[in-house]
């Protein structure tokens, strides 16, 4: 077959998929009859709460559901966000004006560029960070500067090693607290920080909370709209699918600043048509209902227990590794005289392990790989066997 038309440039600029290897490596091993343990995607292995499913049963059947939904998204579930705001972070958020739904908080990630970046324009990304910052710049002709997260500086970005050129063609900065893929965590007075750089250079902040409800040890993560002057400058995405293990379900918000959010409205309206009402109401039902607190609470103490599992080990086998407060991944320095790659190619091939490299998530990522801890703890622990029978660190 051949296609005699050329693609586009943002088709054909778009960085190789990073996992093609991997995941042909994979293909080879299970071929091979091993019995391989990936612990390489960061997606909820525990089903959605029942409550949750049983409210979308319910709506799913009326037919009033089954319409468009409004552009705006339900009155009921941007009240139930705002609610959960007010709740949970003492912010006061009108529902009209500073709540959005999304279909899933990807979405409005990759899409905010397009609406505040010109070709030549600028975005400050985390590096290592989720991929979707810096594609949905490149989408939108912009180009990514990266700020470094160091271990030496708490995964935190330096904004005073930004040169002052790159601050004045930025319009976005992305910033993502608790961290994928470092789990590091951010305090206020980093927000404080970014708050005073961003009114300085004019710069929008988007703060990506996808695990703002995966925390340790009665540890409480923030959310950027608790800082004074946030929502002048920013917003707050937020997203279901980690604290509700919905990922599958595609239902996310941004909140904060209202005229942020009238353009990334604006441009929504013009290319998707929302969220199926049958999945807002499970979203307000989510949001709502009593039982999450539990909920929450429970899987909280899964992934602590999964990753006391994993440091343990890890330290077991003389890894320089530290406990994150919060998100559910382990981020962990790979042995002297590997790459990323390399090293994950390596565990793959001696025990059928699989984790994600640090260079996936850029240049800062290399010496670093990421174990999510989303299988089931005696998984988890035949996989740290593993690791601790073929590796010394
Ligand atoms: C999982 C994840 C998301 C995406 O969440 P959705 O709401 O499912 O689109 C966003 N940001 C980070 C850092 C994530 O890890």
């Amino acid at each position: 077959m051949f296609l005699p038309v050329k693609k586009a440039g943002r088709i054909e600029k778009l960085p190789p998929y990073l996992f093609a290897e991997i995941d042909k490596k994979i293909r080879e091993a299970l071929e091979k009859g091993v019995d391989v343990i990936k612990l390489g995607i960061g997606d909820p292995d525990r089903p959605t709460p029942e409550y949750i499913i049983q409210r979308m049963q319910e709506e799913v059947t009326l037919p009033r559901n089954h319409s468009y939904p409004p552009d705006e998204g339900l009155a009921e579930f941007r009240e139930a966000v705002s609610r959960y705001y007010q709740r949970r972070f003492g912010v006061e958020l009108d529902p009209q004006k500073e709540v959005l739904p999304l279909i899933g908080s990807k979405e409005g990630i990759a899409h905010i560029s397009a609406c505040f970046v010109n070709p030549g324009d600028v975005n400050l990304v985390p590096d290592p960070g989720y991929p979707v910052y810096s594609i949905g710049t490149l989408f939108a002709g912009g180009e990514a500067h990266r700020m470094p997260l160091l271990e030496e500086n708490s995964f935190l970005p330096d904004f005073s090693g930004i040169p002052e050129e790159m601050a004045r063609r930025s319009r976005l900065m992305f910033l993502n607290y608790p961290n994928n893929p470092t789990g590091a965590v951010a305090e206020k007075d980093f927000f404080e920080e970014a708050v005073e750089y961003a009114k300085k250079h004019d710069i929008v902040i988007c703060h990506d909370s996808a695990y703002l409800e995966i925390a340790f040890d009665g540890y409480r993560p923030v959310s950027f709209l608790e800082v004074s002057g946030a929502r002048d400058c920013g917003i707050e995405f937020g997203s279901l699918s980690k604290p509700f293990n919905m990922t599958g379900w595609r239902v996310g918000y941004a909140v904060g600043s209202a005229e942020v959010l009238e353009a990334l409205y604006r441009y929504k309206t013009n290319i998707d048509s929302g969220n199926f009402k049958a999945v807002q109401y499970a979203g307000v039902e989510a949001l709502d209902n009593p039982k999450s607190r539990e909920h929450i609470e429970r899987m909280q103490q899964v992934y602590q227990e999964r990753r006391d599992v994993v440091i343990e080990a890890l330290k077991e086998a003389g890894c320089r590794v530290s406990a994150p407060k919060a998100s559910f991944y382990v981020w962990a320095p790979v042995p002297y005289g590997y790459t990323s790659k390399d090293f994950v190619s390596y565990l793959l091939e001696k025990t059928g392990v699989v984790v994600t490299p640090g260079s996936g998530f850029g240049v800062y990522g290399d010496g670093y790989f990421r174990i999510a801890l989303t299988v089931e703890v005696d998984r988890l622990k035949e996989a740290m066997d593993r690791i601790k029978g073929a590796v010394r660190f």
